[in-house]
Order: structure tokens, then C-alpha cells, then sequence
């Protein structure tokens, strides 16, 4: 992101439901404004946020294909939500790259530490406050959701990563599209090969078609403009002798009535 996110000011004081949902609601919201960090430090011009990310995994999702047969029919909608929660800690952290030199455990720690902090609002949010906020199912759903991605533990939180990956790469060709000259081949080189599930390397495979086609498009276009520039100097080249044979010629009469002419009469 481009702009650091001060650590989650969670109002410690406050008892009331409401207070705490509009806490943690408006934590969320720097979602909104946070941008992708690898967009920022490859120059990408207006560069997408956090949520656009999450929110196109989640529609992504809903186009998954379980992999197992045996998958329990909720299995969109768990991916759906693990996508929209996947990245939620970064409304704390930012967006932190993985060759960060803060290194992975440090990046690791603090997720966690974001993690908690977010769960205790919500906690907080969806508890009365006579009870101690210690948990609710919308703290336990929020910390599950997360901990499926992270941990990679059911088929759901793979097909997430999956999305992860693809979205990425995704937003990577638009841009491509978008601003010709800018080459994110990187961010295609860091996924290759590592998606998991059928269907997103399905996708994968038509999104390097439609990209292969685009910088072919390109190419053929560099090479026209360069053939039709290499026609044009030569043209002028030629034009240009004409020229000087002509004021050669001229150059030579010039000559000839100065000295020849004047010499036969005498
Ligand atoms: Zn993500």
C-alpha cells in the first residue's frame, strides 16, 4: 500500500455493541483505500486496493468447481468468504510483500497480532456487553475463515490460495492492456506452476492464450511501425539524391557558360 495503516485503534473504553461494530467497520474500510503494494512498486498508474482484490476473488469463487467430488455443498459460499477475509489483517498491517525485509516471521507475527485485534472488535460488536467479549460465533467465523486460508487445511482454503495467485496475474494482464510499455511478466513468472486446483489452471491457461495474443498483437505492430519508418528515411534519402543531382547538373551548366562558352567565342 501506499500509505502506512496506523495499528487498529480499537476503542478499549468503549462497552457498547454498536461502538465496537463501527469500530471495527471502519477499520475495515482502509480496505477501500490501501493500495496493492506490488502494483505500487511496479508503477502501475492508479493502482487497485486491497478489497477491489478480495471482492473479485469472492465472485471468483462462486465459479469454482469443487475439485472432490465429496465436496460439502457449501463450498462456494465458505470460499467466498474466505476470499472477502483472506487479506482483512492488512487494514492493520498494509499490505506487506513477501521480499519485505521485515522477513516472514515478522510479517507472520504481526498478521496474527491484526488478526486478534480484529477478532476482539468483533467479539466485542456481537457480544452484550454483560458478557465478557472473549468470543462470539462472528469473532470464532472471522478467525476460522482466516486460519482455513493461512493453515491450507480444507479444500476451500486451497482453492483460495489458488484464487490468490490467479486474481493477481489477472489484474496484472488488465494493466498490461491498460498501459502498453508496462511488462509485469514477474508477477506471471512468481504463479506459474503453482496452482493446484483444475479450474483455476484452466483459467490460467486461457488468461496466457489472451496475454501470449496481446504482446504477439504488439510485436507485430512494433515491427510495422519500424518497417514503415525504415520506408520513409529511405524515401527521403532518395529524394535527397535527386535533389543533389539536380543542383549538380545545374552547378555544371553554371560552369560551362562561366568558362567554356566565353572561351569558343574568343
Ligand atoms: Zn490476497
Amino acid at each position: 500500500m501506499s500509505q502506512p495503516v496506523a495499528p487498529a485503534a480499537p476503542s478499549s473504553t468503549s462497552t457498547s455493541t454498536s461502538s465496537s461494530a463501527l469500530d471495527f467497520l471502519l477499520v475495515a474500510g482502509r480496505l477501500k483505500t490501501s493500495k496493492r503494494t506490488g502494483w505500487v512498486h511496479h508503477g502501475v498508474p492508479l493502482p487497485e486496493s486491497i478489497s477491489d482484490h478480495m471482492y473479485r476473488m469472492a465472485l471468483a469463487a462462486l465459479l469454482l468447481l469443487p475439485d472432490d467430488g465429496d465436496a460439502p455443498p457449501d463450498y462456494r459460499t465458505r470460499a467466498a468468504l474466505i476470499a472477502l477475509v483472506h487479506d482483512v489483517g492488512e487494514a492493520i498491517t498494509g499490505d506487506i510483500v513477501p521480499h519485505d525485509p521485515m522477513g516472514r516471521a515478522e510479517k507472520l507475527r504481526r498478521e496474527e497480532e491484526a488478526m486478534r485485534d480484529l477478532h476482539d472488535l468483533v467479539a466485542r460488536a456481537t457480544t452484550p456487553a454483560s458478557s465478557p467479549p472473549s468470543s462470539s460465533p462472528s469473532s470464532a467465523l472471522l478467525l476460522s475463515l482466516y486460519n482455513e486460508y493461512e493453515s491450507q487445511s480444507t479444500a476451500e482454503g486451497r482453492a483460495v490460495k489458488d484464487l490468490d495467485k490467479f486474481e493477481m496475474v489477472l489484474q496484472a494482464y488488465e494493466y498490461e492492456v491498460a498501459n502498453p510499455g508496462l511488462d509485469l511478466s514477474p508477477f506471471f513468472e512468481s504463479v506459474r506452476g503453482k496452482l493446484r486446483g483444475d479450474r483455476v489452471r484452466e483459467w490460467m491457461g486461457e488468461l496466457e492464450r489472451r496475454r501470449e495474443e496481446l504482446w504477439a498483437g504488439r510485436r507485430a505492430a512494433q515491427r510495422e511501425a519500424e518497417a514503415r519508418t525504415e520506408a520513409t528515411l529511405a524515401g527521403r534519402g532518395e529524394r535527397r539524391a535527386r535533389l543533389l543531382l539536380g543542383l549538380g547538373g545545374a552547378a555544371a551548366a553554371v560552369v560551362a557558360l562561366l568558362f567554356v562558352a566565353p572561351r569558343r567565342r574568343g
